[in-house]
């Protein structure tokens, strides 16, 4: 691609063409006091004991963090019985996710992954001037990880596998994950993105850091982020378990000192907090069961659930649909043209949202994809 001779017509600088064609980034609308924002997957509860303590303390704001954030990245070793330099912590991991991609993927390499997930990843991307290569999930919102590994060409030079799929719901299985890898070749990166793994219940579902994990598999990072069951979102924390070589590299394209020390020391103060998180935990799951069950009953298809938030395939209807819950005061993500994501939120939004869909399903066709088969 070359450059534009002219800049584009509303900017007064020579952009990259594919940057210029980006949409911007539009973040889940904020919600008024009386509304449930239910649109970015955030975490309801207040914050874990301790945390609001331990950000009070971090008063040395006129210092630099700690570049390396040494003691969560020697806390967080220790709990998975990994070497230091095994763990790797960024503002968010959405940020580890744009280091690994700009450090193995430039133009004319592509990177693989399954569609729709992430809507992160499509723009990731293209920044690193990349090629994206997508294969449809299944109508059951899960990876096809056959097909995947069928589209892997010489060119790949990452795979992102996102499980629990944001936002369709399923969890990756161990089984099909571990025949995915055995067709790969051993020198592809495989970042596996469990944003949501404290959420999952299905046994059968892959856990990147469980005792059977991939510690042994240097071409697999796992990804694992405070932002979502930790409830830190507003605080960007994330990290990644890998090869130390390849969180090297990460490393290596990083904006030095991106970690607050308020981030470091509130994920900190977090791990310390595990009964608490894991009530919370239960709570949520608990809660996303007895919406997937609700909207069931209620004559919707709503596939596996195994993150914070459930997953309305509702096609062409999708922005009508969204603007039904809307109208309620239950604000929701739609994905135009594709579905309708719903994040588990307060205790009473889950019957609101069961109430406000059961009326809209109504009003889809017989026989639309989103729709249960009567
Ligand atoms: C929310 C989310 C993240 C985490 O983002 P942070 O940058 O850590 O806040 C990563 N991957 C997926 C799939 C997500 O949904």
């Amino acid at each position: 691609m070359t450059a534009p001779a002219e800049p584009p017509a509303d900017a007064p600088v020579r952009v990259r063409p594919e940057i210029a064609a980006m949409p911007t980034y539009k973040q889940g609308r904020q919600a008024d006091a009386s509304a449930h924002k239910l649109s970015s997957n955030e975490n309801p509860f207040e914050p874990l004991p301790g945390v609001l303590e331990a950000l009070a303390a971090a008063t040395e704001i006129n210092r630099y963090p700690d570049a390396t954030a040494a003691a969560l990245r020697a806390r967080l070793a220790a709990r998975y019985g990994v070497d230091l330099e095994a763990v790797h912590v960024a503002a968010g991991s959405v940020s580890i996710l744009a280091q690994l991609i700009a450090a193995t993927a430039g133009a004319g390499d592509e990177v693989l992954y399954a569609w729709r997930s992430f809507e992160a990843y499509p723009l990731l991307v293209t920044v690193a001037g990349a090629t994206s290569v997508t294969v449809p999930v299944g109508p059951d919102g899960r990876h096809d990880l056959a097909a995947m590994a069928a589209a892997v060409t010489p060119r790949t030079r990452v795979v992102l596998v996102c499980s629990p799929n944001n936002p369709t719901g399923p969890a990756v299985r161990r089984a099909e994950f571990e025949s995915f890898l055995a067709a790969l070749p051993s020198d592809l990166l495989v970042v596996l993105d469990e944003a949501y793994a404290e959420f999952v219940t299905d046994p059968e579902a892959v856990d990147g850091l469980g005792p059977a994990g991939y510690r042994d598999r240097p071409q697999v990072v796992v990804l694992r982020t405070f932002s979502k069951a930790f409830g830190l979102a507003g605080l960007r924390i994330g990290y990644a378990i890998g090869h130390p070589r390849v969180l090297d590299a990460a490393r290596a394209t990083a904006i030095p000192l991106s970690v607050t020390a308020q981030a470091e020391r509130a994920a900190l103060a977090s791990l310390e907090m595990e009964p608490a998180l894991r009530e919370r935990v239960a709570a949520l799951v608990e809660r996303r069961d007895r919406l997937v069950a609700g909207l069931r009953e209620a004559g919707w298809r709503v596939p596996d659930a195994q993150g914070n938030f459930v997953w309305l395939a509702t096609g062409e209807q999708t922005m009508q649909v969204a603007a039904r819950f809307d109208e309620a005061g239950l604000i929701v993500r739609p994905f135009a043209g594709d579905g309708v994501r719903i994040s588990v939120g307060a205790d009473e939004s889950v019957d609101s949202v069961i109430r406000i869909a059961a009326s809209v399903v109504e009003g889809l066709p017989e026989g639309h994809p989103a729709r249960a088969l009567a």
